[in-house]
C-alpha cells in the first residue's frame, strides 16, 4: 500500500485532470451496464414471446419496479405501432447509449493524456535534477548507462501503470458489480456456477503471470546493461579504434543483446500463451454456462431473452477482469520501476552540510591540508595519507608525481566531490565541511585535464551557466589566446565545437577552458594541466594563456610543464599519497632526489 501511494504520488498536481478522468469512466462504465438489458425486449420480440405487460406500475421503487415499468412502456409501443417500428426505436436507443458510453470513453482518455505525458516529464526532470547534484561517488558506483535506461525506460513504465491503476480502480469494477448485479438478478444460481469457473480460469491465468513478473524485471537489468555498454562505447570510440578492439568491444555488446533477445523471448512466448490460453478457458466456461442456462430454459426456470441478456452481460464482465488482471501485473511492474528510480532520488543530494554552515566569500588567508588522510568509499587502501601543506592567497602549489600518486584525488577533496578520511581541509582556518557547500564551490575555479566541453556554442562553452556580458566574455577569450582562432570559425563565437569539444584540436580546446576559468576570475584555482604535448606554437599560446591565468591567483596546479612548475612558490612531490618532497625548483633539483629523478624520468623541460 505504501509502495502504491508512492506511485500515485506523481498524480498530485494533477487533481484536476484526474477527477475527470475518474467521473468519465465511471459514466462510461454505468452507460456499458445499462444497455446491457435494453437487448432483452429485442429477443423477445425475435423468439416471438413478447407477453404484454397492460398493467402499469404505480411508481418505480425498485428495480423489479423499473423492468416493470421499461416492459409496460415496451409493450404499449408494441401494441400501438407493431413489432419493427418497437424493434426499430430499440435500435435507435441502443445506438444512443452506446454513442454516449463511447463519448465518455474518448472524454475519459482525453483527460489523462495530458497526465500520462506530464507524469513522464515531471519524473524525467526530478532525475535529471538529482543526477546533477549527486555526489561524484554515486557516479564511480553505478552505471551511467543504467541510469540512462532508467530515466527513459522506467519512467515509461510508470506512466503505464499508473493508467492501469486508474482504469483498474475507477472503471473495471464498476462494470463488473453493474454486470454482476445484472446476473445475480436474472439468474442467481447460474452466476454462481460462472464464479466458480472464473476462479479457475484466473488461478491459471495468474499463475503464468506471475513468473511474468520476475522475466520482466530480469529484462529490465539487461536493458540497463545494454545501454550502459552503448554509452561506454561511445564514449570509448578514440581508444577502442585505437587498440583495434572494434571486435571485442562488439562481442561483449553482441553477449548482452543476446541475453536480452532470450530474456524478450520467453516473456513474449509467456505473454502470448495467455490469450489462446484464456479464449480457450473462456470457450470451455462458455460451454458449461450454455449448458446450464439450457437446462433451466427447458425446465421453465428462465426465460430465453434473460439467458440471452445474461450471456451478454457476461460477455461484458470478461473484458474488465482481464484489464483488471493486466493492471495487477502492470502495477508490480511500474512499482519495481518506481523502485530504480527512487533509488536515485532517495540518494542524499550533495555533501552533507552541517546544521549552521559558515559563510566564505572571500579569501584572505589561504588554503590548509591538515594532515589529511583519504580513502575511497569502494578501496580497501588510503589513496592520501598525512598530506600537510598551506597555499596562501596569491601564491602556487604545484602537485606533481606519477600517474596514480594521488595529486587529482588531493584537487577532488577541495571542492568536496569527496570528504577527507581523517585531518581537515580549511579555508581561513574553517573546516571546508563547515562552511557553505555553495560558497566554497563559489570561490573555486576548476580546470581539467580532460578539457569538459559541451556540445554547445563556443560562446556558451566560455559563459557555462556563469551571467556575464559579451565584452567579459570576449575579453576573457582575448587573454586566453582563444579569440585568434574563433575569429577564424565559420560562425565565431556561435560556432558549435562538436561532441566534446571534437571539432577544435587538443590545444584550442585548452585555451577554450582557459577563457572560461578566466571569466569565472576563480579566488582559487584549481589546475588540472593536460599531459598532452601539443606542437610548439599551440605550446607556447597555452602557456601564455596560463601565465595570465595564473598571475597572483592563489592556484593548486597539477602540473606536468617545466614552466608551470618553476613558476610555482612551492612543489610538492608525492608518491603513494603521501608527499615525499617539498620545496622550490632550484631546491629540489640540488637534492638530487624524487624530484631530480621525476624531471629526469618524464623528461620536465
Ligand atoms: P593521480 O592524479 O596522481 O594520477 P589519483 O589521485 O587519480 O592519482 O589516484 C590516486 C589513487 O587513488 C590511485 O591508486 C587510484 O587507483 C585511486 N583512485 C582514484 N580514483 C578512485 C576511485 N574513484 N575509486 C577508488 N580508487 C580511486
Amino acid at each position: 500500500m505504501k509502495d502504491l501511494r508512492r506511485l500515485l504520488r506523481h498524480l498530485a498536481p494533477y487533481k484536476k485532470f484526474v477527477g475527470l478522468n475518474i467521473l468519465f469512466n465511471i459514466l462510461m462504465a454505468l452507460f456499458t451496464v445499462v444497455s446491457i438489458p435494453v437487448f432483452i425486449p429485442f429477443f423477445r420480440i425475435l423468439f416471438g414471446m413478447e407477453a404484454p405487460v397492460s398493467v402499469r406500475p404505480d411508481g418505480v421503487n425498485s428495480i423489479g419496479d423499473a423492468v416493470d415499468m421499461a416492459n409496460y412502456t415496451f409493450s404499449k409501443i408494441v401494441a400501438e405501432q407493431g413489432p419493427s417500428r418497437a424493434l426499430l426505436l430499440t435500435c435507435f436507443v441502443l445506438v444512443a447509449m452506446f454513442f454516449l458510453k463511447n463519448l465518455f470513453r474518448y472524454l475519459s482518455m482525453y483527460f489523462i493524456a495530458p497526465v500520462r505525458n506530464g507524469i513522464v516529464r515531471d519524473i524525467r526532470q526530478e532525475i535529471f535534477d538529482r543526477m546533477t547534484v549527486l555526489p561524484l561517488g554515486y557516479f564511480s558506483e553505478e552505471r551511467k548507462g543504467d541510469l540512462m535506461s532508467r530515466i527513459v525506460a522506467d519512467v515509461q513504465e510508470i506512466e503505464w501503470s499508473i493508467l492501469n491503476v486508474l482504469e483498474a480502480v475507477f472503471r473495471s469494477p464498476v462494470i463488473i458489480s453493474g454486470a454482476l448485479f445484472l446476473m445475480i438478478y436474472m439468474s442467481p444460481g447460474l452466476t454462481l456456477v460462472i464464479f466458480i469457473l472464473m476462479i479457475f480460469s484466473g488461478v491459471i491465468i495468474g499463475g503464468i503471470s506471475s513468473r511474468l513478473r520476475r522475466q520482466s524485471g530480469e529484462l529490465q537489468d539487461i536493458l540497463g546493461i545494454l545501454v550502459s555498454t552503448v554509452e561506454e562505447t561511445l564514449g570509448g570510440l578514440r581508444v577502442i579504434k585505437a587498440f583495434r578492439a572494434e571486435r571485442f568491444q562488439q562481442g561483449l555488446f553482441r553477449k548482452v543483446n543476446e541475453s536480452y533477445r532470450d530474456t524478450q523471448t520467453k516473456i513474449i512466448r509467456r505473454r502470448d500463451l495467455s490469450s489462446p490460453l484464456s479464449e480457450f478457458l473462456g470457450i470451455g466456461v462458455i460451454s458449461i454456462l450454455l449448458w446450464f442456462g439450457s437446462q433451466r430454459i427447458f425446465a421453465g426456470e428462465l426465460g430465453a431473452e434473460a439467458f440471452m441478456a445474461f450471456l451478454l452481460a457476461f460477455y461484458n464482465v470478461i473484458e474488465p477482469s482481464k484489464s483488471l488482471t493486466n493492471a495487477f501485473y502492470n502495477i508490480q511492474k511500474g512499482l519495481a520501476a518506481v523502485d530504480r528510480v527512487d533509488k536515485i532520488l532517495d540518494v542524499p543530494g550533495g555533501m552533507p552540510e552541517c546544521p549552521d554552515p559558515k559563510s566564505i566569500l572571500e579569501i584572505q588567508e589561504g588554503l590548509r591540508f591538515e594532515n589529511v588522510s583519504f580513502t575511497y568509499p569502494n578501496a580497501d587502501i588510503p589513496a592520501l595519507n598525512g598530506i600537510d601543506f598551506f597555499l596562501p592567497k596569491g601564491k602556487t602549489v604545484a602537485l606533481v608525481g606519477l600517474s596514480g600518486a594521488g595529486k587529482s584525488t588531493i584537487a577532488d577533496l577541495i571542492p568536496r566531490f569527496y570528504d577527507v578520511t581523517e585531518g581537515r581541509i580549511t579555508i581561513d582556518g574553517i573546516d571546508i565541511r563547515d562552511a557553505k557547500l555553495n560558497d566554497i564551490r563559489g570561490l573555486l575555479g576548476i580546470v581539467t585535464q580532460e578539457a569538459i566541453l559541451f556540445h554547445e556554442s563556443v560562446y556558451n562553452n566560455i559563459t557555462f551557466g556563469l551571467e556575464a556580458s559579451e565584452a567579459e566574455v570576449f575579453k576573457s577569450a582575448r587573454l586566453a589566446h582563444a579569440a585568434e582562432f574563433i575569429d577564424q570559425l565559420p560562425e565565431g563565437y556561435d560556432f558549435n565545437i562538436g561532441d566534446r569539444g571534437g571539432k577544435l584540436s587538443g590545444g584550442q580546446r585548452q585555451r577554450l577552458t582557459i577563457a572560461r576559468a578566466l571569466l569565472r576570475n576563480p579566488q582559487l584555482l584549481i589546475l588540472d594541466e593536460a599531459t598532452s604535448a601539443l606542437d610548439s606554437e599551440s605550446e607556447r599560446l597555452v602557456q601564455e594563456a596560463l601565465d595570465v591565468l595564473l598571475a597572483d591567483r592563489t592556484a593548486l596546479v597539477i602540473a606536468h610543464r617545466l614552466s608551470t612548475i618553476r613558476r610555482a612558490d612551492e612543489i610538492l612531490v608525492l608518491r603513494d599519497g603521501a608527499i615525499v618532497e617539498r620545496g622550490s625548483h632550484d631546491d629540489l633539483i640540488a637534492k638530487k632526489g624524487e624530484y631530480s629523478k621525476l624531471v629526469a624520468l618524464q623528461g620536465l623541460g
